[in-house]
């Protein structure tokens, strides 16, 4: 029977599954959810339709205009908002959830990980004089600003719209790298000695915590 799936992207996983989902099934209609938050997002298998929906009554009358037989949360697992968002959707559009969040990284062993909760106890578990790779995206950089004694190389994908409030700090902009090796010849090249990241899940963003494990550097790691 031919579907109308809706899948909330912005990750991998997601085009991922927009592509699966268009070659398996010619006769399905298949959209692909993005918030507009990258500014250019890599190509999506399928229809693409960018922007809030207004909330999750906005989210149930797409489910409705488009008539949409299945819809997949496939976002980001720190997403949290869009996600509570598709469950209230789905249930008052009357239409199933196939969840598909990724599940957190375990850690393994010869990993150094702090765990912690919140961007304000990453910041305060640093020492001083750090240099610490900041694996965030530019909204959650500002509680660092208060740590004028550590040095922050921040790698974000976009360049940020406004200078980072950050003391002391230089950019990387780009993706994460995708091989240890690579991870490792960037934290080797800056002298990293912390590494500061949200427990995000998924292949993309493994390899710092890889390359953190081969040269025994500490991870403040933030849980979701
Ligand atoms: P969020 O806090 O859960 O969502 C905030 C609002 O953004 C939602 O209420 C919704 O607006 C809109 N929105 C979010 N995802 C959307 C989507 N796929 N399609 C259409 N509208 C969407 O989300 P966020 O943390 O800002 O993340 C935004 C997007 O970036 C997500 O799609 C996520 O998969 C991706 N992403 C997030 C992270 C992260 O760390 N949070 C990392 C990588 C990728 P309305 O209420 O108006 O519908």
């Amino acid at each position: 029977m031919s579907e109308t799936v809706l899948i909330l992207g912005g990750t991998r996983e997601a085009a991922e599954l927009a592509a699966e989902f268009v070659r398996k099934h010619p006769d399905w209609r298949v959209i692909t959810s993005l918030a507009g938050r990258t500014k250019e997002p890599k190509p999506v298998a399928g229809e693409v339709r960018t922007g809030g929906f207004g909330g999750a009554e906005g989210l149930a009358a797409f489910l409705e205009k488009e008539r949409v037989t299945r819809l997949v949360d496939a976002t980001h697992p720190f997403a949290k908002r869009i996600s509570a968002n598709a469950k209230a959707a789905a249930t008052l559009a009357c239409v199933p959830l196939d969840i598909r969040t990724r599940a957190p990284w375990r850690r393994q062993p010869g990993d150094d990980w702090t765990e912690v909760v919140s961007l304000e106890e990453a910041r305060d578990a640093l020492p001083s004089g750090a240099r610490v790779l900041l694996a965030l995206g530019s909204q959650h950089i500002a509680p660092f600003a208060a740590r004028s004694d550590v040095h922050f190389v921040v790698r974000m994908v976009d360049p940020p719209d406004e200078p980072l409030a950050l003391p002391d700090h230089n950019l990387v902009i780009g993706l994460p790298g995708q091989t240890t090796e690579a991870e490792a010849a960037l934290l080797e090249r800056h002298a990293i000695t912390h590494i500061v990241c949200r427990n995000s899940g998924g292949d993309g963003a493994y390899a710092k915590i890889e390359a953190a494990r081969k040269l025994g550097l500490p991870v403040v790691m933030i849980a979701r």
